[in-house]
């Protein structure tokens, strides 16, 4: 595919979007307007961060505006001076027209009139739907994916279904699904803290013997075991899965996680980071890792 033959559909959208944007009083500056791409997504980059709120406003706006069957036409004038006099709400990039003479201006009905080069939309219900799905306020500016068109309808479609079947499986009402979300989340928050409290009392009760955890993600305990080091400096604790191995040493603990390491590295059960309080890395052997810890308990205090 050369060029994304929906491209016009989405560069009039494009056109359009900015034009209801201003008419919030929001200083639009376009830093790059990406519609005619081979892969058929849109782009549309404006300087500073615009709140996702006045995106969504414009959003509406614009989706408001194409059922009204909007003619575009094309004027032409000598010069930008010549183009502004005559409509000084244009829209155009003055770096780039400048000194530009023959200036092409695309204007949708009375609703907006911009300078563009490209192929545009006859009449706004040709846009059908615009639909923003994808937004970032990255390094300070806005970027904004957009859909135009049937796939903006079936964008939506498939949207509102996947909320639906989520819905019913879930029994939520679709319409609440942020309340859903967020109530799923604070349900996991709380399981998560309960987790915690439940890992440091196995902090507490084993005794300095290694912690054996299955297939859990080390990662999420490591904050508990440095601060139960820490408020325990004369405690050491070893926590173990399938796959890693971390080991915490309080400062007054006189385990001797080098030899330890070592210990593990000559079995071949463990490759990472040995230093004298800690051990973090990888367990190649889980057997063969046990065996050496086990070896090792009458020197882990
Ligand atoms: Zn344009």
């Amino acid at each position: 595919m050369a060029e994304n033959d929906n491209g016009y559909v989405l560069h009039s959208a494009e056109h359009m979007f900015a034009r209801s944007l201003q008419n919030l009083g929001i200083n639009v500056k376009v830093i790059k307007a990406d519609t005619f791409r081979a892969d058929g997504k849109a782009f549309l980059l404006l300087q500073g961060k615009i709140p996702s709120t006045r995106l969504f406003e414009a959003e509406i706006n614009v989706n408001a505006v194409i059922p009204q069957n909007l003619k575009t036409t094309i004027e032409t004038f000598d010069d930008i001076d010549a183009a502004t006099k005559r409509y000084p709400n244009l829209r155009f990039n003055e770096e780039r027209l400048k000194d530009t003479k023959n200036i092409r201006l695309v204007k949708i009905g009375d609703f907006d009139v911009c300078a563009c080069k490209n192929k545009h939309v006859e009449n706004t219900s040709e846009i059908e739907a615009f639909v923003i799905i994808g937004l970032s306020h990255l390094g300070g500016e806005t970027e904004i994916e957009f859909k135009a068109g049937r796939d903006a309808i079936n964008y939506l479609l498939s949207n509102n279904d996947d909320v639906l079947e989520l819905g019913q499986q879930n029994n939520f009402n679709p319409k609440e699904i942020k309340k859903a979300y967020n109530k799923l989340l604070k349900d996991l928050d709380q399981t998560n803290q309960e987790i915690e409290k439940t890992f440091l009392q196995l902090l507490k009760n084993s005794e300095n013997k290694f912690i054996e955890v299955g297939d859990l993600s080390l990662s999420r305990f490591y904050k508990t075991m440095n601060n139960f080091a820490k408020s325990n400096p004369d405690r050491s604790v070893i926590l173990m899965s399938s796959s890693q191995l971390i080991a915490i040493k309080g400062a007054s603990n006189d385990s001797d996680f080098k030899a330890i390491g070592e210990r593990l590295r000559e079995k071949k059960a463990f490759v990472g980071d040995v230093r004298s309080d800690y051990i973090n890395g990888k367990i190649l052997d889980y057997d063969e890792a046990k065996l050496v810890l086990a070896e090792f308990s009458s020197l882990i205090i």
